[in-house]
């Protein structure tokens, strides 16, 4: 407490307006809860800002861009110019067009706006500093608090974000010029979408891995067209490499690469990779190895709150910490650190401090890689069901004999759907292919639903479209699917 502060009070104080934050503020606004929203920087947080939406956009117009220079298939002779700077002033627009209706949103839902920086004083009042020369800070105390400062992204040595050549995510979607070449540390989900966009936009893109194969966490049969796309796109992988420092070489930079230490695939014994260093010439390097939780400028031990030793805060089922009263959720609060997990946190904090009966529940959380072809899942995987206990039975069907696929020019991959084979129930699916991310969404209901092989194959898919391919896997299952052979 500064002497000569004021205290203000509220019922729920929420600290970060991301997906997960502004969510459980607008709900706790909806059930009646006098809430104040607490954020440093920008409504919408690393989602709207610098991360899911910005992302999207750019692979959107990059998809445009290479589509239309690749159709002569179709009678199609174009040589589109891209205009960089262009592009990220459309894209900013639409991030402008969202954060702008969040804030809107807050407000018509009554949620209190306050911009600044919180951290804990105890486990009942923030402090919240304002930016700005003079601005100073204020006392907050509340009743709850939900927690929702999100990620950032995770640095490695010798390769700091502050230096010109060297991007994370947030930069790398910010250029205003396509740079001619380009090397993405990283393989994960957000360096395979970004290394996407720069070669379908012309640049030179080489990936370099630690471990032996992109996305880590995939089924193999899910990756494969990815890879194949990938290289077909003229991107160059260098597997069980870690990157360990940059030169600058006058008009270029030239990274430097050492054999990692690689697990394997499996999780078993690591072994050596016996090879020299890499050195990888280039315009630009994206570091994009992972997130890790902001929970270390919070006082977060003002209050009592603990964190495991990542520091992400531990919850329980209902987003609550080890203090009564404080909830934490979406990215700081754990994996996966998805937008629309943050979200369901949010309601659930929101409707937990209402007093409703509401728990989490991870069974039918999809996640989504918007590379080319996109990968979507929902709910187990074959081996995640058998290790269960579930007897399954599986059906798949290839997107090359559906009609709309070839239609789009975009036939490689599959669905593929995992259900308990006593009952029929769904327990999961995967996707590889087009429109992956929005055709989940069937298979996530199906399985919120209880929904079971038949339910699906038995509700008529419109003709001709993409998600006939799920139809026609659950009859694949059934052994009667019509346009694939049956197993
Ligand atoms: C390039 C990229 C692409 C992505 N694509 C996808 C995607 O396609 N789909 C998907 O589901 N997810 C995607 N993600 C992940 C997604 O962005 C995060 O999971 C999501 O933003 C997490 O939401 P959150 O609310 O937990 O945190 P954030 O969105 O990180 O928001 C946290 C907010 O808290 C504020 N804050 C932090 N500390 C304080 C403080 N002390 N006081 C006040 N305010 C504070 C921050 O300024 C920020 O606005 C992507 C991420 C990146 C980087």
């Amino acid at each position: 407490m500064v002497v000569g502060d004021v205290t203000t009070g509220t019922d729920v104080l929420v600290i970060g307006a991301g997906p997960a934050g502004y969510v459980a503020a607008i709900r706790a606004g909806q059930l009646d809860l006098d809430v104040t929203l607490v954020e440093k920087e920008a409504y919408g947080g690393t989602c709207l800002n610098h991360g899911c939406i910005p992302s999207k956009a750019l692979i959107t117009a990059s998809d445009l861009a290479h589509e239309a220079g690749s159709a002569e298939e179709m009678g199609i002779h174009a040589d589109p110019a891209v205009d960089l700077a262009k592009m990220v002033d459309w894209k900013d627009g639409v991030v402008d067009q969202l954060t702008g209706g969040v804030e809107k949103l807050c407000k018509a839902n009554g949620v209190n706006l306050l911009e600044g920086t919180a951290t804990f004083e105890d486990d009942q009042t923030v402090r919240v500093s304002h930016s700005g020369e003079g601005q100073g800070s204020e006392s907050l105390s509340f009743e709850h608090a939900i927690v929702a400062t999100g990620s950032r992204p995770i640095e490695i040595p010798n390769f700091d974000f502050g230096d010109d050549p060297v991007l994370n995510s947030r930069q790398a979607l910010a250029l205003d010029s396509v740079p001619d070449s380009l090397v993405v540390v990283g393989a994960g989900y957000i360096g395979m979408e970004l290394a996407s966009v720069f070669a379908k936009l012309g640049t030179d893109v080489t990936v370099i891995e630690m471990l032996d194969s992109i996305l880590p966490g995939y089924d193999d049969d899910l990756k494969r067209p990815v890879k194949q796309r990938a290289t077909d796109l003229g991107i160059e992988f260098e597997f069980g490499y870690t990157a360990s420092e940059w030169h600058d070489n006058g008009d270029t930079i030239r990274v430097v690469a050492d054999p990692a230490e690689q697990a394997a695939a499996d999780g078993g014994q690591a072994e050596a990779v016996e090879a020299e260093s890499l050195e990888l010439d280039a315009e630009k390097v994206l570091v994009a190895v992972g997130r890790e939780p902001v929970s270390d400028t919070l006082a977060l031990e003002s209050a009592g709150v603990e964190t495991d030793d990542r520091g992400f805060i531990d919850t329980d089922s209902r987003a609550r910490t080890n203090v009564e009263q404080i909830f934490a959720v979406g990215d700081v609060a754990g994996e996966p650190m998805l937008a629309h997990k943050g979200s369901m946190e949010g309601q659930v904090a929101a409707e937990v401090i209402a007093g409703e009966p509401a728990a989490i529940d991870y069974q039918a959380m999809p996640a989504v890689v918007f590379t080319d072809p996109e990968i979507a899942t929902v709910g187990m995987t074959e081996s995640e069901a058998e290790d269960a206990g579930f007897e399954t039975t599986v059906g798949k069907f290839p997107f090359r004999a559906s009609g709309r696929a070839l239609t789009t020019g975009e036939s490689d991959g599959f669905v593929k759907i995992v259900a308990d084979d006593a009952e029929g129930y769904v327990l999961g699916a995967s996707i590889v292919g087009p429109e992956a991310s929005e055709l989940i969404a069937e298979l996530g209901l199906a399985i919120e639903l209880g929904a079971t092989l038949e339910d699906v194959a038995a509700t008529v898919h419109t003709h001709p479209t993409l998600s006939e391919s799920v139809m026609e896997a659950a009859e694949n299952a059934l052994g009667h699917a019509i346009h694939t052979l049956n197993r």
